[in-house]
C-alpha cells in the first residue's frame, strides 16, 4: 500500500519520555500516539466519580538552574506551572521524624538526633557531593548501535572514571560500612525505605554511585505540579499531533520507512521512538530480529500498589509523608508507604477535598497470576491495611473524612498504563553494558523512558531522552550527509 504522507518522526505513547522527545522535536513532522485517553502514562493525572487523582508520579524534581529538566524546559520554551513544596518529604518511623529538606545543616540536625553516628556528616556530605558531580556532566553518553557508539560509551564511562575515581567501584554497602560502621535497623529502614522510591532498590545490591543520586534526591528542590503532574504533560504536548485513545497494534519495517498500524488507521514514518516498556515492545513487531532483540530484557518484576482517596476535612498538610512501619505491607514488598497529598489550593485536585495518591512496591507479576476472586480479596487486604495504617499515622483524621477511595495493582498499571511493571532494571556495574538503550540495532528505530540505562522518573527519563534527542538529530544530519554525497555523485 502506498503512503500518502511519511512523518519524520512516529512516537508510541505519551509518557515522560515520549513527550519531552516529542517537545524538544516540535519542529518536526511529529505524531504522538495514545492508547489511553489521559496522556503521562505512570505520571498522568485521571478523573473518576468526579474527582481528579495523580496516577502515580506526584514529586516534580529538577527545575533548577544548570540541571537537565530545566535545561530541557528552556530549550523546549516551557515554563512549567509549578509550586516549591516548601518540605520535600517528611519521614516518619515510629516517634522519629525526620524533614527531607534543601538546608543541609537542618537535616543533619535531625539525623544525628535520630540516628547518632559520629560520621553522618561524612556520611551525607559525600552523598550531596556525588550527586551534584553527576548534575554537572554534560556529554551522558550511552548506545550500542554500532563500533562508534561502542566506543563512545565506552569514553564516556572512561569520564565518568576520571571524575569519580575509586568511587565508581565502590558499592553503597562497602561505603556505609567504612563511614557509618554498623548502622541500626531502623537508620538502615530509613536509607532503604528513600532508595526503593528513587532507584527501585536497597543500598545491599547497588553501586554507592546510584545510592548517592537516589539519596540526595530531596536535597534538590522538590515541586508541586498544580491541577496535577498530568497537566505538566498536557501543556507540553500543548503544540504537537497526538491521538488518544489510539493504540499502535503493529509495527513493521518497509523499505524506506515504517509502517505503523494502530486500531484506527495505517500510517508511515522515517523514525519510530517506542515508548512502550522494552519488555513489551517486541510484541509490536511481526519481523523475528527486531522480537528477538527485544527478548533479551527480561522482566523487572516489581510494580506498584496504589491507592486513591479523596478527604475532607480542614487540617492542613505538607506536600509528601514517607511512613515506614515495623512489618511488610500484606502483599507487597514494602515495610513504607509514600503519600502525597493535593496542594489545599488546587483548584482542579482540591475542589472536592484533598485528592490523595499513596503508593508501595509490589511484585508485578503476583497480581497476574491470581484467580479474580483471590485477586479482589487480597487487594482489599492491602487497601484495607494501607487505610488503617494512614489514619493511626494522621490521628487528627477519621475514618469518615475519607469519602472515597479505591486502589490499582500491576493488572491496573497494565490497563491504563499499559506496563504491568513499573520501573527498569536497577543500574549497578555489572549491569551497566548489559542495559537497554536508545537506539536499537535496527535504523530508524528507538527506545525512551524509564526502562532504559538511565533510570525512572523525571530526571532519569530525561537523560534518556537527551541521549535519544542527540541520536536522532545526529541520524538526520547523516542522512542529509548521506543524501549530498549521493546528488554530488551524481553529477559527477
Ligand atoms: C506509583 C508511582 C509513583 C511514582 N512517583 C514518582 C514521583 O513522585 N516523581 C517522579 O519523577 N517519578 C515517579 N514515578 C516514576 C515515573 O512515574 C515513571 O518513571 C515515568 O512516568 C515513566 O515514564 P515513561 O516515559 O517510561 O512512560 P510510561 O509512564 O510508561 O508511559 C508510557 C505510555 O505509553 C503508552 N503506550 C504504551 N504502549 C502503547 C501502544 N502500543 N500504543 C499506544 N500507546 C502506548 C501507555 O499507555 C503510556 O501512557 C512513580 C511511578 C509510580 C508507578
Amino acid at each position: 500500500m502506498k503512503c500518502s504522507k511519511v512523518f519524520d518522526v512516529a512516537i508510541v505513547g505519551s509518557g515522560i519520555g515520549g513527550t519531552l522527545i516529542a517537545a524538544l522535536n516540535q519542529n518536526k513532522n511529529i505524531i504522538v500516539f495514545e492508547k489511553d485517553k489521559n496522556v503521562g502514562g505512570c505520571a498522568s493525572t485521571f478523573k473518576r466519580f468526579g474527582n481528579y487523582y495523580n496516577a502515580g508520579a506526584t514529586t516534580f524534581m529538577g527545575y533548577e538552574e544548570g540541571h537537565i529538566i530545566k535545561k530541557m524546559f528552556d530549550a523546549i520554551g516551557f515554563y512549567p506551572n509549578i509550586k516549591k513544596s516548601q518540605t520535600a518529604i517528611r519521614v516518619i518511623q515510629g516517634n522519629t521524624v525526620i524533614d527531607r529538606q534543601t538546608d543541609f545543616e537542618a537535616f543533619l540536625e535531625q539525623i544525628q538526633e535520630a540516628y547518632p553516628n559520629k560520621n553522618n556528616r561524612k556520611f551525607w556530605q559525600t552523598i550531596k557531593e556525588i550527586d551534584e558531580k553527576f548534575w554537572q556532566l554534560n556529554d551522558i553518553y550511552y548506545s550500542k548501535k554500532n563500533i562508534i557508539s561502542y566506543l563512545k560509551s565506552a569514553w564516556f564511562f572512561i569520564w565518568l572514571f576520571k571524575t569519580y575515581k575509586g568511587i565508581l567501584f565502590k558499592s553503597a554497602c562497602s561505603f556505609i560500612e567504612t563511614t557509618l560502621g554498623k548502622i541500626s535497623r531502623e537508620y538502615e529502614n530509613f536509607i532503604n525505605a528513600q532508595l526503593l522510591i528513587t532507584v527501585q532498590s536497597t543500598y545491599q545490591t547497588i553501586p554507592l554511585l546510584s545510592m548517592a543520586l537516589g539519596l540526595a534526591y530531596p536535597f534538590h528542590k522538590v515541586y508541586y505540579v498544580n491541577g496535577g503532574m498530568g497537566s505538566l504533560i498536557e501543556e507540553l504536548l500543548k503544540e504537537i499531533n497526538v491521538h488518544t485513545q489510539e493504540e499502535v497494534l503493529c509495527v513493521y519495517k518497509d523499505k524506506k520507512f515504517y509502517r505503523i498500524v494502530t486500531n484506527k488507521q495505517e500510517y508511515c514514518a522515517y523514525h519510530v521512538v517506542l515508548n512502550s516498556t522494552v519488555y513489551d515492545s517486541g510484541k509490536l513487531f511481526v519481523q523475528e530480529n527486531i522480537q528477538n532483540y527485544y527478548q533479551q530484557f527480561s522482566l523487572h518484576d516489581q510494580s506498584a500498589f496504589v491507592l486513591y482517596m479523596i478527604l475532607q476535612t480542614q487540617e492542613e498538610f505538607l506536600h509528601h509523608y514517607q511512613i515506614i512501619l515495623e512489618k511488610t505491607i500484606p502483599h507487597t514488598l514494602s515495610n513504607s508507604f509514600f503519600v502525597s497529598f493535593s496542594d489545599q489550593y488546587d483548584e482542579k485536585l482540591s475542589k472536592n477535598g484533598y485528592s490523595i495518591t499513596i503508593s508501595c512496591h509490589t511484585k508485578a507479576l503476583f497480581w497476574k497470576e491470581l484467580n479474580s476472586k483471590e485477586y479482589e480479596e487480597k487487594k482489599l487486604q492491602t487497601q484495607e491495611f494501607l487505610v488503617q495504617a494512614f489514619l493511626e499515622h494522621f490521628k487528627m483524621l477519621q475514618r469518615q473524612n475519607i469519602v472515597c477511595c479505591f486502589s490499582a495493582t500491576s493488572k491496573t498499571f497494565q490497563r491504563y498504563a499499559h506496563r504491568l511493571n513499573c520501573g527498569g532494571n536497577k543500574l549497578s556495574l555489572k549491569s551497566f553494558f548489559n542495559l537497554p538503550c536508545a537506539s536499537t540495532p535496527f535504523s530508524g528505530l528507538y527506545n525512551v523512558g524509564d526502562t532504559l540505562f538511565s533510570g525512572q522518573g523525571w530526571p532519569g527519563v530525561a537523560l534518556g531522552v537527551e541521549i535519544l534527542h542527540k541520536e536522532l538529530n545526529e541520524t538526520k544530519v547523516c542522512e542529509t550527509l548521506g543524501a549530498t554525497l549521493k546528488k554530488s555523485c551524481k553529477t559527477v
